[in-house]
């Protein structure tokens, strides 16, 4: 079977059991960016809690975020943990956001994806992970985003090296997928949810919607 022939599978047997996703969980484009900078390791039900405490401040949004001094900002999202970091990260994000483009969105939409990309990762504390969420969660860009869930499965499955870095991690989905939001979007919140419940550090294969399909456990 070729790659694309066991992504494709692993696709359709993920979502057979688990169905649709919902993601990225969000209310608007702005809180889908800063969810993704504020979920850097921690669970999600924690950047929920501090998502709740900006809304409740009024400061979900781009100018009363720019504003907001650091204090007031990293206690706002101190349930998300590492919280003076990600106020720092937050407000880098927001310094290139207002100088570069006017803090306004439909700036950053004229951009390509590749320029975009390239910008985001420019940011402080910006990685490859958080940049291409809001590039496909946000902005609708066909760009893969993978992770620590991502690796285990496909090394397990024996589609990639283990060891392997982000990049040609991404570059295994990109190169055998055809370009689709909606899958990608899918697909990546699908092996979350399998490594959440299945693939994990020792792997539960029994009853695994990917039991059927080769792989190897060390
Ligand atoms: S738990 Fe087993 S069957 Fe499921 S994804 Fe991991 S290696 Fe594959």
């Amino acid at each position: 079977m070729s790659a694309t022939e066991q992504l494709t599978e692993m696709y359709e047997l993920l979502y057979e059991r688990f169905g649709p996703q919902s993601w990225w969980p969000g209310e608007s484009q702005f809180e889908i960016i800063i969810g993704a900078i504020l979920t850097q390791n921690t669970n999600w039900a924690n950047v929920e809690k501090a998502i709740a405490n900006l809304k409740k401040a009024k400061a979900l949004s781009a100018q009363p975020l720019y504003q907001m001094n650091h204090d007031e900002l990293a206690a706002l999202i101190k349930p998300a943990g590492y919280f003076n970091i990600k106020a720092k990260r937050l407000k880098s994000f927001l310094t290139w956001f207002f100088g570069e483009y006017n803090g306004l969105l439909e700036n950053l939409e004229q951009l390509s994806t590749t320029r975009l990309r390239e910008e985001l990762l420019n940011i402080k504390g910006v990685g490859p992970e958080t940049a291409d969420s809001i590039l496909l969660y946000a902005f609708d860009r066909p760009i893969f985003v993978v992770d620590v869930y991502t690796a285990r499965v496909m090394t397990r499955h024996n589609l990639i090296e283990a060891g392997c870095d982000y990049e040609q991690l991404q570059e295994l989905f990109q190169s055998n997928l055809v370009e689709d939001v909606k899958m990608f979007n899918e697909f990546h919140a699908l092996l979350v949810r399998v490594g959440k419940e299945f693939c994990r550090p020792k792997a539960r294969c029994n009853g695994c919607p990917l039991e059927k399909l080769p792989h190897t456990i060390e």
